[in-house]
């Protein structure tokens, strides 16, 4: 028997977004320019640009509107940025964003503490949002944060998710993204989770985004796979985490599931030499060390020099 997995995958860089939200220090506009078109050089065909949510809520993301304008686009990359409102649908729209994504968290702790709302109450606003974008030619998906599970709640049942799912995609929204925000997924739960997802909505394509809090997130990646997922998020160099969940950090660093699926002759159609490189770029714009396998020993086909090891 042969373990059954998809032969390509649809990679999402989102390091520009929830990489670069939880750091310390604002990247200039410029790095963060050559940041996400680095990535589309790569490979990379699908890029969470930033997001448009109040300054003073997350202002690492406070630029983003100067980034949106300035990034030279390359025909068949989708930019994407997360809105929160009708006002940030507006200022991504005038930027030149062409997809929007909604997040809604399936915990009404984790939404209370992130946007003082409960799930159904923003739900209800993405309604003006929603038509907003449409009537400008504009896409959206959605993300449901803590899928998985809540830092304040524990295990978040499947039930509740699928409730989040189904008011979204009565919305008409139908590309969703399960996100385990905090690091609390386990594979048999990827699995189970996935798959019930696509068996209740066959029509809408869903990403899975898995923080590498607990180091499951490239067991989750596969657990993903083989319940039949194509789309996965991940962030260069293994920038991230949360600023409203506590001890939430990196996501899976892109060059790490990038180089498994390689391994595991799974195409990404990105570059991983090249993504190295920026990942290393990025690690020194950010001054400090980051949770990338990769970046401290390199992909297993760079083999060592036998006489390295040998005593002298
Ligand atoms: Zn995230």
């Amino acid at each position: 028997m042969t373990m059954t997995l998809p032969r390509s995958i649809f990679f999402c860089e989102v390091g520009p977004r929830d990489g670069l939200q939880n750091e310390p220090e604002t990247l200039s506009v410029e790095r963060k320019i050559r940041l996400i078109e680095g990535v589309v050089d790569a490979g990379v065909r699908i890029v969470e640009i930033g997001s448009f949510v109040h300054p003073k809520a997350v202002p690492q993301m406070g630029d983003t509107d100067e980034v949106a304008r300035r990034i030279r686009r390359v025909e068949g990359v989708e930019y994407r940025a997360l809105v929160a409102n009708l006002k940030g649908v507006e200022r991504a729209l005038a930027a030149g964003v062409n997809k929007v994504k909604l997040t809604v968290s399936a915990s009404e702790s984790h939404a209370k503490a992130n946007l003082n709302k409960t799930p159904s109450e923003l739900i209800e606003g993405f309604t003006s949002c929603i038509e907003f974008a449409r009537s400008n030619g504009a896409e959206v998906s959605g993300a449901i944060s803590t899928a998985f599970g809540c830092p304040f709640e524990g295990k978040v049942p499947p039930q509740q998710v699928a409730e989040i799912a189904r008011r979204l995609h009565d919305l008409g929204i139908t590309e969703l993204s399960l996100s385990d925000t905090t690091g609390m997924a386990n594979p048999r739960q990827v699995y189970d989770l996935a798959t019930r997802m696509q068996e209740f909505f066959p029509d809408v394509r869903w990403f899975l985004h898995f923080h590498n809090t607990r180091g499951m997130a490239l067991a989750n990646t596969l657990a993903g796979l083989q319940a039949g997922i194509v789309r996965f998020d991940a962030s260069l160099a293994g920038l991230g985490g949360c600023p409203f969940a506590p001890g939430a950090s990196g996501n899976i660093a892109s060059e790490d599931m990038i180089h498994m699926l390689h391994e595991m002759d799974i195409d990404t159609g990105v570059d991983l030499d090249k993504m190295l490189d920026l990942a290393r770029e990025l690690r020194g714009w950010v001054g400090h060390d980051t949770d990338s396998a990769l970046l401290k020993a390199g992909p297993c086909c760079r083999l060592a020099p036998l006489e390295s090891v040998r005593k002298q």
